[in-house]
């Protein structure tokens, strides 16, 4: 669950792991994925693959094409994985030095390469890299996997990966729910269905809220390209794209959190985590948590409610125009709550210890929300909200936030500009407009003189410093879509390429996509003991020099910021999956289909 561990919880959850920690790790450390894939090679073989960096998927056919090399070398080949046939050789970049790793990096440019297949680099002194793919919809299959990875998180039902991935299945979970005390209600609250949030069963209302909007922003973008590529979920077939019929799933269960004075309870989940059960064996009590006082609900969370419900309603009217009035009529009441309280921020209640999600201020989430209102209504009350308080958020259109869950003035913005409303405000258009534009123009330019070919600052590598990486392309993306520039297009995939192996550890993070992914998030499904390997499509937290766990902590010194990461189970600082990165590896995925 992001940073609500690191704030509030390292303790509780640390504890949590280690009481089935030891066969996992032990199992772990004999059997790293590189040895299970390549166990008849020798070490050189796998030092060169680590060597030599490469988006383990692939690269565009007609885009640039860069791979990544840390060992002394001048020349590189690319060579066809079928038969070896060199297709391409060039001259290695000269050496940099990158302070955010500490590697000595030269660039592989093989742009020119114009030929589609399966390929890998030979690098003369070093070796041979990982295979990938040049192509045209080179990461369609990894969006299918980045999406579908919503259903493996689904709660309330039984799931299946299907004869795809076989064993991946869990039986119906969490069917029972109540009123904790700190909801001012009592008795049964059952609320089935939502996303399991992180490698936790907790179901968050704000970390939904940034979630369900981001995919249902994907569509509204990318719609068209999405809009045939089945997910292989119970739903495919109705009629309904598969992507809207996965965040519904989500959807339905933020709708039963809001109570009938429109307010919305923040969470639901048990007092404290569950140890590393297959969900179905997690036999905590699921509670609706609310503040503890007067009047319960929080206003972030009903915000979110307000602004999700409003997109919704955009969303779903060509597909079940009942679902969308019913969402839109949530959001009202919902807004309406919060102006009633405008200001209800949450804590934990005494006893509770599960994510928190608090936030300090709910300024942002209610200017999403008025934004995600207007743009849906037309209607002036909320444009009056949005232009009273709009620029004050203007500067954070520069940088994704470190935790974006709690920071929602980017999407309000945003939304504001893309809402093609007669009425909207020119001005504040232009303003907004003109910020995203340069904030792009800079980013890009970061991305360009960065060794690593990322927008990724020192600063960046927190918590969840892969959903960072992932925000950075899909601002780029926006951007794109407010003024098309190839170069925001290609600065984006420069993001999306080191998720995908371009990077210090020559590591996919999203597990089971490439020749090299991650092998151990912190996620119970997959530590449960129960599964093969971890559950596909899983994106990891990644590197994080704050080092909020005793793995990370333990690592030296001086290591940099972006070398702190451990693909092991009990580094859930840098190692956990979370439904708020892996919807914005799906919006970048997404723009680049
Ligand atoms: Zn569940």
């Amino acid at each position: 669950m992001s940073m609500a561990y690191s704030l509030f919880l390292p303790l509780m959850s640390s504890r949590s792991v280690h009481e089935l920690l030891p066969s996992v790790l032990v199992a772990g450390l004999l059997l790293c994925p590189a040895a299970l894939v390549h166990g008849s090679e020798s070490p050189g073989d796998e030092s060169a693959r680590l060597a030599i960096k490469v988006d383990q998927v692939g690269y565009p056919l007609n885009g640039p094409k860069v791979a990544l090399v840390s060992s002394p070398a001048t020349t590189f080949e690319v060579r066809r994985s079928s038969d070896n046939q060199v297709v391409f050789h060039g001259k290695l970049g000269t050496a940099v030095f990158d302070p955010n790793t500490g590697d000595q990096v030269r660039a592989a440019d093989f742009s020119a390469l114009r030929r589609t297949g399966s390929f890998y680099l030979e690098v003369p002194g070093v070796g041979r890299s990982w295979n990938f793919t040049v192509g045209k919809n080179v990461f369609q299959h990894t969006y299918y996997m980045a999406m579908r990875a919503f259903y493996g998180q689904r709660c309330g039902t039984a799931v299946d990966m299907g004869p795809e991935f076989p064993g991946y299945s869990h039986a119906i979970c969490h069917q029972h729910g109540e009123f904790h005390p700190s909801s001012g209600a009592s008795g049964p609250r059952d609320n089935i269905g939502g996303w399991h949030d992180a490698g936790d069963y907790g179901r968050y209302m704000v970390n939904s809220g940034i979630s369900t909007g981001t995919l249902l922003w994907a569509w509204e973008i990318y719609g068209r390209k999405l809009r045939n590529i089945s997910l292989r979920i119970p739903e495919s077939g109705n009629g309904t794209p598969d992507i809207l019929n996965e965040a519904r799933w989500n959807l339905e269960w933020m709708l039963k959190m809001q109570d009938d004075d429109g307010g919305a309870w923040h969470k639901q989940a048990s007092e404290h985590f569950s140890g590393f059960v297959a969900p179905e064996d997690d036999k905590l009590p699921s509670e609706v948590i609310g503040t503890g006082a007067a009047p319960y609900k929080s206003t972030c969370a009903t915000a979110d409610l307000a602004a999700v419900g409003a997109i919704a309603a955009r969303v779903y009217k060509p597909y079940d125009a009942k679902f969308a009035a019913q969402a839109l009529d949530a959001a009202r009441r919902a807004w309406a709550w919060t102006e009633k309280n405008p200001d209800v921020t949450f804590r934990n209640p005494a006893g509770v210890s599960t994510g928190e999600y608090g936030d300090a201020s709910c300024k942002d989430e209610r200017l999403w929300a008025a934004a995600e209102l207007w743009r849906t209504t037309g209607e002036a009350v909320y444009n009056d909200f949005f232009l009273k308080n709009y620029a004050e958020f203007l500067p954070s259109l520069d940088s994704p936030p470190a935790e974006n869950w709690n920071a929602m003035g980017q999407m309000a913005l945003r939304t504001y500009v893309l809402s093609t409303r007669k009425g909207a405000d020119a001005n504040a258009v232009a303003a907004i407009r003109e910020r995203i534009l340069a904030a792009a123009r800079a980013i890009v330019e970061r991305t360009r003189a960065n060794s690593y070919l990322t927008s990724m600052q020192a600063k960046d590598y927190v918590w969840g410093s892969n959903g960072v990486a992932a925000d950075y392309g899909a601002g780029l993306l926006i951007a794109n879509v407010i003024q098309p520039d190839p170069s925001f297009v290609d600065a984006a995939r420069d993001n999306l390429h080191y998720l995908l192996g371009r990077n210090t550890f020559s590591l996919s993070w999203v597990t089971q996509v490439g020749e090299h992914p991650f092998q151990h998030p912190h996620h119970r499904p997959s530590g449960d003991g129960k599964q093969p390997g971890p559950w596909p499509g899983l994106l990891s937290g990644g590197p994080n020099a704050a080092r909020q766990d005793a793995l990370l902590a333990a690592m030296p010194r001086d290591l940099p910021p972006a070398k702190l990461y451990a693909d092991q189970l009990a580094s859930y600082a840098s190692n956990e999956i979370c439904i708020n990165w892996q919807a914005s590896l799906v919006f970048l995925l997404a723009g680049e289909l």
